[in-house]
């Protein structure tokens, strides 16, 4: 077994409190994401699972057992870093065998298991180079070999695509989560991208200022952000945020955006009944909440409106269209053939069921 459990876990640099009290378990198996702006802790709460970083307060467990004061290398963890720490005097191959080595493992045990990873990686051809001779995806690739030949309970990964351009990026991402779909060990992993977060992650955890935001799986975090942190954070193009105040006609809930004269109705149930007319919120749509008008009408719990588009960023297969509501600008996700021209006017279609209200006092989801 090798879940992981933590629980109150505090960290200080002298007066600087980098990790403010997170609990959080991770089932054995599972992929763990943890993602946040720069400076939210990310990597400080891994290196203390790693125990390459003392905790100030708080346990942290793994299979059932306190790992607190633990060394490193009793933990039975793996760690892939960001700059790859290869040994850059010995080959692959004694890169990929060292910690096999140092364990004392007999030679042709190490020799077996070095050529199943490296087969695996499709790095058997690279087995006799040396660190400097390798590109930076081969580089990367030898640090994951090295971390999955001990057979570690845990994987720990500390932005370990960072340092690649972005298509051997795209291509490392795939590699690793096949790699979990094959040995389906515990992973836990910081990355500051958010599409490698969405893409890789059982269960995203989302950071600031040293607490979680919120953590759920990437849908639940896309979907329904509990906060405008949240919201803002996941998505690209960036979800927009329209100011406006709640109204209420006949009983049914709007939202009259700042600077248009009629409100949105809102679908029934999508904010609490008590919310007061007048409160000051944000209308968050999505790209992909505002898409071309259809000729048979609108769907139920969506409008139609017009607006003049005024960027145009085609990406191939669709293409973002800003356009103006009200006093604010949004996004619309447009189908390549659908796209007008900047300046036109054109009809498109909001859908409420998915937007997300904020309060624009407590920045907290309505
Ligand atoms: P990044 O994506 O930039 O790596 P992060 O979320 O991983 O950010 P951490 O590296 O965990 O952030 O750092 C969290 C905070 O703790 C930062 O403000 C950092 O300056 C501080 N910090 C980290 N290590 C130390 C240290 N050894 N001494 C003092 N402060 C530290």
């Amino acid at each position: 077994m090798a879940d992981v459990k933590i629980s109150g876990l505090h960290k200080r640099f002298g007066p600087f409190h980098a990790v403010q009290g997170i609990d959080l378990e991770i089932a054995d198996g599972e992929f763990t994401v943890l993602v946040g702006p720069s400076g939210c802790g990310k990597s400080t709460l891994l290196r203390t699972i790693a125990g390459l970083e003392g905790i100030s307060e708080g346990t942290i467990e793994i299979g059932g057992e306190v790992v607190n004061d633990m060394r490193p290398r009793d933990r039975d963890v793996a760690m892939v870093f960001q700059d790859y720490a290869l040994y850059p005097h010995l080959t692959v191959e004694r890169n990929i065998g060292f910690g096999l080595r140092a364990r004392k493992m007999p030679a042709d045990e190490i020799g077996r298991r070095v050529g199943r990873v490296a087969g695996m990686l499709g790095i058997t051809p690279l087995l006799g180079r040396y660190p400097r001779q390798l590109s930076g995806g081969q580089r990367q690739r030898v640090a994951i070999g090295r971390a999955i030949v001990r057979e570690p309970q845990i994987f720990l990964f500390d932005e370990p695509l960072s340092n690649l351009d972005a298509q051997l990026r795209d291509e490392m991402r795939g590699e690793i989560k096949r790699l979990h779909q094959d040995i389906a060990t515990t992973m836990i992993y910081v990355t500051h991208d958010q599409i490698e977060a969405m893409t890789l992650a059982d269960r995203i955890v989302l950071m600031r200022d040293g607490r979680i935001e919120q953590m759920g799986s990437p849908a639940e975090l896309f979907e329904r952000p509990v906060s405008l942190f949240v919201a803002g954070f996941l998505g690209s193009p960036r979800m927009s945020f329209l100011p406006g105040s709640v109204t209420r006609v006949d009983g049914k809930a709007g939202i009259l955006v700042d600077g248009r004269e009629t409100p949105l109705p809102l679908p029934a149930g999508r904010i609490p009944d008590a919310t007061e007319v007048g409160t000051r919120v944000l209308l968050g749509l999505r790209p992909e909440h505002v898409v071309r008008a259809r000729e048979e009408g609108a769907g139920l719990g969506t409008v139609r409106i017009e607006a003049p588009l005024e960027l145009l960023q085609p990406t191939g297969s669709r293409t973002f269209a800003t356009f103006r509501l009200g006093d604010a600008q949004a996004v619309a996700e447009l189908q390549a053939h659908d796209v007008g021209s900047a300046g036109e006017t054109i009809g498109l279609e909001i859908n409420l069921n998915r937007a997300s209200v904020f309060d624009a006092q407590t920045e907290r989801a309505l």
